[in-house]
């Protein structure tokens, strides 16, 4: 039996139409665990809202999360977690035990505020000041961690709703001082993960350049390692205008910098993602006096282990063979700071199946380039296997603004499709998990 078309559309039109509706309902949600997810996070999404906004509205710097902790701790405890604190000061852990065997997996949010005023329009826009290096400031959410943390209270609410079906153990961790201290690191080192330790770890960023219910991912390395060093040039000064009576440390410094260039240029691969920049550069202080110092100061990017190793090595021959060239003393600290994201090839491409049926289709997703920022959600990939995704958050009627501008604005309609799509990326990851663990 066919159906007519009315006089003037192609069938094709309504034949194609009719077969997307109902593939889409069709696909999803199709089992009644996803249709039970779905409807829970409707209900819980005005709620979630409201979470939102407060913790929006009083920010908190790193490791001063004491008020957010406290909510994360208390909405832990009201959902029957077991709960564990003061990891980092403010880390707060909550462990929900699944009613079926399975591995341990966990997701986690970071809760800190930048140093920030501002100067969006929304009523529950941060008034918080702080006082930063002497100077007053204002505190804001820029970097979307409210909605990560939002998040994480929401995945854990729902998976709580339906434990009796989640395989082995999730661990929710609300994670303090991500922009400024390295509180993943910091947790890890506290014992967070001492005697609970998960098998995989997930985790969501907003994305200032995608539209809600649109995903970004990179599989492979998605931040940079955050290296760097100090250089301290010495002399013993002299007159600026007997320049051959003591070595320069201004112009010994300025050939460092250029070096520097040169060798990212030169001794690295175009496909080797390097990045040296000094970004502060301080010496002298008249016109006519060489100084007896000058201070260099760089961030180094690039990613993997390997790569900041030969970096180090090579910064390290090159500052000495300059400075020894030119007769000059030098001190060179030189740090590893953060290291890079790398999202499991496989955990991603996994978990992109699960995000592209409940998505909708593949297009919602959304491959991107790795960045050369940094992101200290890398130090739980240290652990076990690790994916970070990339949520759209930009707002349908608004420009997009970047994350850590004062006029960041997230689209909160992001919030249930996070809650949803996670929630069945875990369920999804510890099913198989527990199948494969079976054979
Ligand atoms: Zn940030
Ligand atoms: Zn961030």
């Amino acid at each position: 039996m066919t159906h007519r078309a009315p006089a003037g559309r192609p069938a094709c039109i309504y034949a194609a139409l009719l077969a997307l509706i109902m593939l889409q309902s069709a696909a999803y949600p199709a089992t009644p665990l996803e249709k039970r997810i779905k409807a829970l996070t409707d209900k819980l999404t005005p709620e979630l809202i409201d979470i939102r906004r407060d913790i929006h509205c009083n920010p908190e710097l790193g490791l001063q999360e004491t008020r957010t902790s406290g909510i994360v701790a208390g909405y832990f405890r009201k959902l029957g977690l077991e709960v564990r604190t003061g990891y980092a000061k403010t880390g707060v852990i909550g462990i929900l035990k699944g009613g079926k065997p399975g591995p341990v997996v966990a997701m986690r949010a970071d809760m800190d505020a930048l140093p920030i005023t501002e100067e969006s329009d929304v009523p529950f826009a941060s008034k918080v000041k702080a006082v930063v290096d002497g100077r007053e400031t204002g505190v804001m959410h820029a970097c979307g961690h409210d909605i990560h943390t939002t998040m994480l209270l929401g995945v854990a609410s729902v998976l709580s709703a339906v434990k009796a079906d989640v395989p082995g153990t999730v661990v929710f961790i609300a994670q303090p001082a991500e922009e400024c201290c390295g509180g993943a690191d910091m947790m890890i080192a506290e014992g967070a993960f001492k005697d609970v330790v998960p098998a995989a770890f997930f985790a969501y960023h907003v994305d200032d350049t995608l539209k809600a219910g649109r995903l970004g991912y990179a599989s492979g390395f998605m931040s940079a390692n955050v290296d760097g060093f100090s250089l301290e040039i010495r002399s013993t000064g002299c007159h600026g205008a007997s320049p051959w009576s003591c070595v320069d440390p201004i112009v010994v410094g300025a050939e460092i910098v250029t070096a520097l260039q040169v060798m990212v240029a030169r001794e690295f691969s175009v496909h080797d993602n390097t990045v040296i920049t000094v970004g502060s550069f301080h010496g002298g202080s008249a016109p006519n006096v060489i100084p007896p110092s000058a201070r260099l100061e760089a961030t180094v990017r690039n990613y993997g282990d390997g790569q900041r190793r030969v970096l180090k090595e090579k910064i390290t021959r090159l500052v000495t063979n300059i400075c020894e060239a030119a007769g000059a003393e030098f001190n060179l600290g030189y740090e590893f700071g953060t290291p890079s994201v790398y999202n499991d090839p496989a955990l991603t491409a996994r978990a992109l199946a699960t995000a592209e049926r409940v998505l909708g289709s593949k297009s919602a997703l959304v491959e991107q380039k790795p960045e050369m920022g940094g992101e200290d959600f890398s130090y739980f990939g240290k652990i076990a296997p690790a994916v970070m995704f990339n949520l759209g958050v930009v707002p349908p009627d608004r420009e997009a603004t970047a994350v850590h501008s004062p006029t960041f604005m997230a689209d909160e309609a992001a919030i249930p499709i996070g809650v949803n799509l996670m929630a069945n990326i875990i369920l999804d990851h510890q099913a198989q998990a527990s199948r494969t663990s079976k054979k």
